[in-house]
């Protein structure tokens, strides 16, 4: 595999990735200023050294005691119980996190959210060259100063992979420039595990075949590789050199999820509508499983033979992700509604007002844990 050709052609683009300073405990030290200072610890209750759950984030004072995102909230407690120790406030960080994001996509055409509190912009058709490209960035540190009162850290590469790692290497507040003929030098002497899905297990492996470095996976012979790793092996050995072809692409949000059905023949079979109710009901709540979405307003749409159509909603008191609060709600709107005098032609049900449900929370801490932000 010629590389050096390859990635020549490749790396024309300019790319930011913008990474909040430890996000949840800077959160935290920016609401009670009681806290500067002091080592603080954000996740799991520590119950005086036996309590189960790890460390979610913890600011530089914390670190300095040798904690870390993802370690055993037990073995934090063990290294420094004097630590203020507090409880993830997501509704918070989340909010905080809408606002930095809000910034950030004013300040790119293609831009991409990455995790809670991190972001990629691709900002290739705003700056021409890296010097624009850093000002740019000093600029945009400076509105999320001003904005939101904390600091983040932006590395700039020519791909999504040297940007996150150029954001990662000088923290907290730090700006990190790799130009695409910098990438080799830059990379070498960094350990493995700094290259995105290089965990623990992948590192140690490849720790046994004498590769320690980015630059000693570089110079590894890459059949090699490929025999003893498969597909990541191949992979790994693209991204020793730098290389990562991945576009910069924003995920949109779910808005609302819902689910219509025209009936065969217009009904006025009060059970059928029913049923067909409840199994719109339940396709609902299976997306929403699956996006892991809990939701607060329920809609039924009713359309008649005439093409008459209705919607009704309600937004409940609290968030659920129970489907049979979704089934009571939408037959209760059905049951008040109803027109007996006409034939039903379509109904459809809809859940909006979503919200990340306690799973996908989980997800985005075990997700902070394994990359140690
Ligand atoms: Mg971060």
């Amino acid at each position: 595999m010629n590389i050096q050709n390859d990635s020549n052609l490749r790396e024309t683009r300019i790319i930011l990735h913008v990474d909040m300073d430890h996000f949840f405990s800077a959160v935290e030290e920016r609401e009670n200023s009681s806290l500067k200072g002091k080592p603080v610890v954000v996740g799991a209750d520590p119950k005086e050294g036996t309590g189960r759950g790890v460390v979610s984030t913890c600011n530089y004072q914390a670190r300095y005691y040798g904690i870390h995102s993802g370690m055993p909230i037990s073995k934090a407690w063990k290294l420094c119980p004097t630590a203020l120790y507090l409880p993830p406030n997501f509704t918070l960080y989340t909010h905080i996190s809408k606002e930095i994001m809000n910034i950030l996509r004013k300040q790119a055409v293609i831009f991409q959210q990455w995790g809670i509190d991190e972001a990629f912009l691709d900002v290739s058709n705003k700056v021409n060259e890296y010097k624009e490209a850093k000002i740019l960035a000093l600029n945009i540190k400076n509105e999320i100063f001003w904005n939101v009162n904390l600091t983040c850290s932006i590395g700039i590469g020519p791909n999504k992979l040297i940007a996150k790692i150029a954001s990662d290497y000088k923290k907290p507040n730090g700006l990190t420039i790799v130009k695409p003929d910098e990438t080799r030098q830059f990379l070498s002497p960094l350990p493995v595990h700094k290259l995105l899905y290089v965990g623990k297990k992948t590192e140690e492996k490849l720790n046994t075949l004498g590769i320690n470095t980015i630059g000693d996976l570089a110079n590894f012979d890459s059949s090699l590789l490929e025999d003893r790793f498969g597909i990541a092996g191949k992979n790994m050995y693209r991204m020793a050199h730098g290389i990562d072809d991945s576009k910069v692409q924003e995920r949109h949000r779910v808005e609302s999820i819902s689910n219509n059905k025209t009936f065969e023949e217009d009904t006025s079979d009060i059970n059928l509508i029913l049923d067909t109710l409840d199994s719109l009901s339940s396709r609902v709540y299976n997306r929403l499983v699956k996006n892991s979405l809990k939701f607060k307003t329920v809609t039924v749409r009713l359309r008649y033979e005439n093409f008459e159509t209705h919607t009704y909603s309600k937004t409940l008191t609290f968030k659920t992700g129970s489907l049979l609060e979704l089934t009571k709600t939408t037959q209760k709107l059905l049951r008040n509604n109803l027109h007996h005098d006409r034939k039903m032609r379509l109904v459809g049900v809809k859940v909006s007002n979503l919200s990340a449900t306690k799973r996908q929370e989980t997800l985005i801490k075990n997700w902070r844990g394994s990359y140690g932000k």
